[in-house]
């Protein structure tokens, strides 16, 4: 392994020494004039030394989301969420302390994500739990705070100004900007809007396959121990407004410790196990399967010369590999469409490419046909209310249980001789068990089941591998959430 280092080594030299007598070329003028814009840019953030110094910042913020695609109807205008948010951030002691509250979708949250160098926790307020985090990870876990903070992007620019090109000028709201790019620890190049006279921060970029263009807005500077801070931010995706977030309060290089306090009053749970990284096919009953990997998961009922599949998350084409495995010659004739939102629909080419009826409500047709591969030639069936397939003595019962707290309509599968029931978004089901306090979304399941009288044994969903019993459900309806604690600095 000598060799290539020497080699290297050698390069290098021969780089430098050559150095003075390059000729302009485009890549070296890329490097130089962004180490003039990363000069600039730390002068008017207050100095390299006071950047340099810079180490740490807490930051207590209102954010205001759009729920894009995820919205209880399937268009604009999305639905709009509130949150209270608080990070501190310690460079030194790799410390990091992310809290939410809030809630949207038919969910409340109230958590925190804590980490200590190699030591990291999951706290669930909400939940009154603690769950160890097996790998903490300081670089990724700080991204999103750091992207969103202009003067810890300036750090970065001084940190990593070798990664750093210059991209050219642009106009930006009327005025002339320098574009540079910093490529963080962990995550996809941000391209950084420099404005030419005032040489603070404006706007970053970067793409973020498969959400698109992000688009970060960085206004209305205020001076925080002669760092320019902003005290607004907006995120735009593919143009869309995605965050607005309203600084409340900045403190800087004072202590975080007590932030990172792991709370002693919550029960310590160790972590769930992962789900399975490679498609695994569950035979929940003979000849209903349960298939998936990950978060994402569909189930496949064999009638008597065809089958009928449900749900359409990531994955559906090995999802339908792994069950010709157990069931040959069977035609999918039919593709259920639970609802509408964006990571719910990703199924519909595969459906499509099995020449199957994809099943779902009138109400979101235009959404499933914007999913297909070809829009037209898509073969749709509407339910009304209710669907009842019955074939070969099986009896396969599509209802839509909408309005919930999640989505106006939202189609479950109901096998009423099996007693199993599969749901998308409303039921949390953990690899462990471990349940937790019932959501609006899931007291609304709860209450579908009891109108129509269903006598579930077992519940099956989009999102987990574990096959839940009607026990699971009643426990999380019987918790109460804790909600122990508040947002502040
Ligand atoms: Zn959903």
């Amino acid at each position: 392994m000598k060799k290539p280092i020497f080699i290297s080594i050698t390069a290098g030299l021969m780089l430098a020494t050559s150095f003075v007598n390059a000729e302009d070329t485009l890549p070296l003028k890329a490097v130089n004039r962004a180490g003039e814009v990363i000069d600039a840019a730390l002068e008017a953030y207050g100095g390299a030394e006071a950047i340099a110094n810079l180490n740490s910042v807490a930051r207590k913020s209102h954010f205001t989301t759009w729920a894009t695609n995820q919205s209880r109807s399937p268009g604009p205008p999305w639905d709009e969420n509130e949150q209270m948010s608080f990070s501190a951030i310690d460079f030194e002691n790799q410390t990091f302390v992310g809290k939410n509250k809030g809630s949207g979708g038919g969910f409340d949250f109230n958590a925190s994500q804590i980490i200590k160098a190699e030591e990291g926790w999951n706290v669930n307020y909400r939940g009154g739990t603690v769950t160890p985090i097996a790998q903490p990870d300081f670089n990724t876990t700080s991204g999103p705070f750091i992207r969103v903070t202009a003067p810890l992007l300036v750090k970065q620019l001084q940190n990593r100004r070798q990664t750093s090109h210059w991209l050219g000028e642009v106009e930006f709201e009327g005025r002339p900007h320098d574009v540079i790019t910093l490529v963080m620890e962990v995550g996809p190049a941000l391209s950084l809007y420099f404005d030419q006279e005032t040489h603070l921060l404006s706007r970053s970029e970067r793409v973020l396959p498969p959400f698109g263009q992000v688009d970060y807005r960085f206004t209305d500077y205020e001076t925080v121990d002669g760092i320019p801070f902003s005290k607004t931010f907006k995120l735009f995706v593919n143009d869309q407004p995605n965050i607005i977030i309203d600084i409340k309060s900045t403190l800087v290089n004072q202590s975080i410790e007590q932030h990172a306090v792991v709370p002693q009053d919550l029960e310590m749970v160790e972590a769930a196990p992962p789900a399975p990284t490679e498609v695994e096919l569950q035979e929940v009953k003979e000849g209903v399967f349960l298939v998936g990997s990950g978060n994402t998961y569909a189930m496949f009922v064999e009638m008597d010369d065809h089958v009928i599949a449900v749900g359409g998350t990531a994955g559906i084409p090995d999802r339908i590999k792994a069950m010709r495995e157990v069931v040959k010659d069977k035609p999918i004739k039919y593709g259920v469409m639970t609802h509408h939102h964006n990571d719910h629909v990703l199924g519909v080419p595969a459906y499509q490419a099995e020449d199957a009826v994809v099943l779902t409500v009138k109400e979101h047709e235009a959404v499933i046909r914007a999913a297909a591969t070809d829009a037209d030639s898509l073969k749709l069936q509407f339910v009304d209310k209710k669907h009842v397939f019955e074939s070969g003595g099986r009896k396969l019962e599509i209802i839509d249980i909408g309005p919930t707290p999640h989505a106006k309509h939202l189609l479950v599968a109901w096998l009423p001789s099996e007693g199993i029931l599969f749901e998308a978004d409303h039921f949390p089901n953990p690899t462990n068990g471990y349940m937790q306090p019932a959501q609006d979304v899931t007291k609304s399941l709860a209450k579908a089941i009891d109108k129509r009288g269903l006598d579930v044994k077992i519940i099956v969903g989009a999102h987990s591998p574990r096959i839940a019993s009607i026990d699971d459900l009643r426990r999380s309806l019987s918790l109460n959430p804790v909600n122990t604690a508040q947002i502040s600095p």
